[in-house]
């Protein structure tokens, strides 16, 4: 899953209000942020192969430490650690915050979990757990963008006290995650090199939980 993803972000900022909607979406994509240095380290395996599914050529062979169920409760509870004690230092409701992000970080291999193909472990090795939405293009984008838009609407109900401009910019940003899925799974050739796979990954990531600070500034 891709922009997927961020339907939690969304989500969870209608529940916590007063968490950062770019920090959530650096959260709910945390262990994607990982999972590319890692691949590139030669930690963890992804090998591209033509059509391996229906939406994208990526065999993730081996990613225990990102995407293993374990990993990811660890890195969630890394990720509450260092919200709690560096980032939210001082803030009276640094627990509930802590914990929005946590979840954030957690909801990413569930999210994965109906998108992917079975690549995901509990710990490492098999079993290997997905739903393989993938095998799937249509049902892939449709889901995705459902999520997205039932999420937004959530956060435009729940958030309190949103300006008018605000609202639009949210709704902005859902249509153009929704636009990205639309050109990376109709439009734009699979990626050939896992360099510039990793590069373009990671510049996205930064790039939308900018844009997800700037539509959440007050
Ligand atoms: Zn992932």
């Amino acid at each position: 899953m891709f922009t997927g993803h961020y339907a939690a972000a969304f989500a969870l900022k209608g529940k916590e209000n007063m968490a950062s909607l770019g920090m959530l979406f650096i959260a709910t994509q945390f262990v994607d942020i990982l999972f590319f240095p890692l691949v590139v380290l030669g930690v963890e395996r992804l090998k591209l192969e033509d059509n391996f599914s229906a939406v994208n050529n990526y065999n993730l062979e081996f990613m225990p430490f990102t995407h293993g169920l374990l990993g990811s409760l660890v890195w969630a509870l890394i990720f509450y650690l260092i919200y709690y004690f560096l980032i939210g230092r001082g803030k009276k409701d640094g627990k509930p915050l802590a914990m929005v992000m946590a979840l954030g970080v957690f909801s990413h291999w569930f999210a994965d979990l109906i998108a992917h193909t079975p690549d995901l472990p509990l710990i490492s090795g098999e079993p290997k757990f997905g739903f393989g939405l993938w095998r799937n293009k249509l049902a892939t984008f449709l889901t995705e963008a459902g999520l997205l838009i039932i999420s937004l609407i959530y956060y435009l109900k729940n958030v309190k006290d949103l300006k008018q401009k605000s609202r639009n910019r949210a709704i902005g940003l859902v249509f153009f995650l929704i636009l990205l899925d639309f050109l990376s799974f109709y439009v734009l050739p699979p990626e050939k090199d896992i360099m510039a796979l990793c590069f373009s990954a990671l510049a996205s990531y930064g790039i939308l939980a900018g844009l997800a600070f700037w539509v959440d500034k007050k």
